[in-house]
């Protein structure tokens, strides 16, 4: 799996012209952490997906190393950072 975090994961996959991006989210959580990781999941869709040089699991590894902070091993990007 590409990019995981404590509880989830992306991976993209290309399928011919298209990128597709699994995310994985532990669904085994109360619902307002479920809603706010699948929230931040999303975010990190509309990351990945906005930049269309990004096509492979190590593309965002890249992509987080360059512009984010690390958080608990994790990387993020700050807020307000603009990523395009
Ligand atoms: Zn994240």
């Amino acid at each position: 799996m590409g990019a995981c975090g404590p509880v989830s994961c992306i991976a993209l996959v290309v399928a011919g012209p298209h990128r597709v991006l699994h995310i994985v989210v532990d669904v085994r959580r109360e619902n307002l952490a479920l809603t706010a990781a699948i929230a931040h999941e999303l975010q990190h869709a509309l990351e990945v997906l906005g930049d269309a040089r990004v096509r492979t699991d190590a593309d965002i590894f890249g992509f987080y190393k360059i512009r984010s902070l690390e958080v608990r091993g994790v990387s993020e990007v700050p807020p307000g950072l603009n990523y395009s």
